[in-house]
């Protein structure tokens, strides 16, 4: 035998319980015994286990194998694993291949005489293909030690920090006049009740005044290009029409302005601002924005100018344009966070309808001491609540909404139970369907509150009406619920009702998702890599996940999640180099007809175009073998190494 022809070792993994009581894996590896080139066969309970790959290894060295298959589990799983064992038994970690016999049959496949036949087949095909494999060597790149952090609320904040104090740089891009988030609108945060601002601000202090930092507010990324250690991004600052450097936040332009009954967002439509405006007194920059669609300068063509009249540092510029910004990062954190449910289309809960229907976001303004009441928990007409019904899951666990639970609001709606009996002493009922409240001291939390005498009602509220049963209730709203423990339905009076909406994708998820190629699931939220193993990391190398722009989740999660998204951006970036890809693309300068067809199909700019020999031609050190060229290239002059023309097609005519 020729030292080079393909020695082949095949080894069938039982994955415990869940390969093998459907697959008969002594079945498969004597079938594989039967295979051209194939030495060596065996099964084994687990073989990602280090006793599984020691077995590999010990193969390798003492029957001379030259190639290994292994059947178990899928490649995204595995693969580096068994890669590596090859490696260090003294092969090409190219030199090998997997079939995946888990998600592929086993998972899926429900008779096991069918699962064992496709399990032979995938590994005829696995052994077909592993014969046609070609040593492949990965590259070193340098990375650039720098991060964009897309969103500033807490998580953007929290990962931004963290990566700035091991020593990288950072652009934080939030798209909003302040970083903040959702957090900066909450004057407490359960389970504990600590303030909210007292936690939050220094953080945004920290954030503006740290030398690592650069901040972007008003501005968003709209574009992004190249690959892991090696991004550029453009960024898209929108105008001002303040000069930064000039403002000093001292105020008086918000104080000239004369138009003042816009709806304030930040306080969610509960009281005013000016065009020219500041979203809350702690905002990070202090500069304010003027909003084009309200000043009469910018909308109206108005003669106006009484900010820029009484501006001392005279920074007013209604000719400010939008400013492209491009920059260099290693890595991507993205921290886009969540938006609220808008509970419009629930006509029945009678938001937007009765002025005493609030949601969730709002009653945390209400009760906010910068809020619209100074924090005085009031109906409009200025009267205290006597009784306060929070509907629970508005939006959420509803099939004809979000079928996911959100996860924060039976807790966020214990918090408002809490701060109104002890704000105001009124009566709070709460409609849930069940209470959820895994996490620390938070079932201690739910304890408290009952034993503050909230009221909790197990049921869905029907209907939120004006139409009351007495006299003595006109003018109030009127709650009709099913008791579901109980089985009685019920009417009851209230002066206000807060609607706990549940969570969904920030607006714009889904352009940002194509932009930075990472994927979304059925909801909205971005993906992670693996849930287990992999939670924030994803499928794009160098882009990593922090807080609910990866599903709903509270504040000490959020935190939690984008610490460790710094630290795998940290451990990514700090040896300086990258190793890429071993498969990348080649073109045939003898078959390429010059069509340039893959010239704008690669989305890693890795194809350039030699005008003088009319062929494309593949930069090595930006290709990342997506095989995106191959695939369009009509005169099959594009091919990917590992996924050449050869190799997928014996891997097919074996299966078939
Ligand atoms: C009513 C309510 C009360 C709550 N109370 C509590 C509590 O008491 N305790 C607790 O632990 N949790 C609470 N939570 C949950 C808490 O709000 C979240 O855990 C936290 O805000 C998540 O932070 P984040 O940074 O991931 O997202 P966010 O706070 O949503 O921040 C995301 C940021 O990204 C920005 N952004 C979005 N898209 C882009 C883009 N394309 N480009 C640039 N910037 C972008 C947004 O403007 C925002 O500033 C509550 C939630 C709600 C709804």
């Amino acid at each position: 035998m020729n030292p080079s022809d393909p020695k082949i070792g095949v080894y069938v993994c039982h994955c415990g319980m869940n390969i093998a009581p459907k697959v008969d894996v002594e079945k498969v590896a004597g079938f594989a015994g039967t295979l051209n080139h194939v030495a060596v066969t065996r099964d084994y309970k687990f073989m990602c286990s280090n006793p599984g790959q020691e077995m590999i290894i010990a193969d390798i060295k003492n029957h001379g194998l030259n190639r290994v298959v292994v059947a178990s589990c899928s490649p995204r799983m595995h693969e580096p694993t068994f890669r590596k064992a090859c490696q260090s038994a003294g092969i090409n970690p190219h030199y090998f291949q997997m079939a995946n016999i888990r998600e592929h049959v086993s998972w899926v496949t429900q008779d096991s005489q069918q699962a064992t036949i496709k399990a032979m087949d995938l590994v005829k095909g696995a052994v077909a293909r592993v014969v046609n494999h070609r040593p492949l060597e990965s590259r070193e790149v340098k990375v650039e030690k720098v991060v964009l952090v897309v969103g500033g609320g807490i998580a953007g904040m929290q990962a931004a920090i963290t990566a700035a104090d091991a020593g990288y740089k950072i652009y934080l891009v939030e798209r909003e006049p302040s970083i903040g988030g959702h957090m900066a609108k909450f004057d407490k945060t359960f389970p504990t009740l600590d303030c909210a601002a007292c936690i939050m601000t220094p953080k945004m202090v920290v954030v503006d005044q740290h030398p690592g930092i650069t901040i972007y507010t008003y501005s968003e990324v709209t574009g992004i290009s190249g690959f892991v250690g090696n991004y550029t991004a453009t960024i898209r600052k929108k105008p001002r029409y303040v000069i930064e450097d000039r403002c000093t936040g001292c105020g008086t332009c918000m104080e000239k302005c004369p138009s003042r009954k816009i709806p304030s967002e930040f306080n969610e439509g509960l009281g005013n601002r000016t065009a020219i405006y500041s979203p809350f007194p702690q905002a990070v920059p202090k500069t304010p924005v003027i909003d084009p669609d309200t000043c009469r300068v910018l909308a109206l063509n108005k003669r106006c100018g009484a900010c820029a009249k009484f501006c001392e540092a005279d920074a007013i510029d209604f000719d400010q344009q939008s400013e492209n910004i491009e920059i260099s990062v290693g890595s991507v954190i993205v921290a886009t966070g969540f938006q609220a449910f808008d509970p419009t289309p629930l006509a029945s809960y009678g938001y937007g309808i009765y002025p005493e229907v609030y949601t969730s976001l709002a009653f945390e303004r209400l009760n906010n001491a910068t809020g619209p009441t100074a924090g005085a928990i009031t109906m409009q007409d200025g009267r205290v609540p006597a009784r306060v019904a929070i509907i629970h899951c508005v939006g959420s666990r509803d099939t004809r909404h979000h079928t996911y639970c959100s996860r924060v609001c039976c807790m966020y709606s214990m918090k408002f139970a809490h701060l109104i009996r002890e704000k105001t002493g009124a009566e709070v009922w709460e409609f849930y369907i069940d209470v959820r409240s895994p996490g620390k001291l938070y079932e201690e939390f739910y304890n408290r509150v009952q034993e503050e005498g909230v009221h909790f009602v197990r049921g869905r509220v029907a209907e939120v009406t004006d139409i009351a049963e007495r006299e003595a209730d006109q003018g109030r709203l009127t709650v009709v619920a099913e008791n579901t423990l109980t089985r009685k339905t019920m009417r009851l009076p209230v002066d206000m009702v807060i609607l706990s909406v549940g969570l969904e994708p920030a607006t714009g998820a889904k352009e940002l998702s194509r932009l930075l190629n990472i994927s979304m699931d059925g909801d909205g939220w971005f993906t992670e890599l693996h849930a287990k193993l992999a939670p924030v990391a994803t499928a794009t190398g160098g882009i990593f996940l922090a807080g609910c722009c990866q599903g709903p989740k509270d504040i000490p999660d959020t935190v939690a999640q984008a610490s460790a998204a710094a630290g795998e951006v940290i451990a990514l970036l700090a040896r300086g180099t990258v190793t890429t890809r071993a498969e990348i693309s080649h073109i045939d300068p003898d078959l390429c007809s010059g069509c340039r067809l893959c010239l704008n199909t690669c989305i890693y700019s890795a194809i350039t175009f030699d005008e003088g020999l009319n062929v494309a031609q593949v930069n090595e050190a930006l290709c990342q073998g997506c095989g995106a060229c191959s695939a369009i290239c009509p005169s099959s002059s594009a091919s990917v190494d590992h996924f050449t023309d050869r190799q997928v097609m014996d891997e097919l005519e074996a299966i078939l």
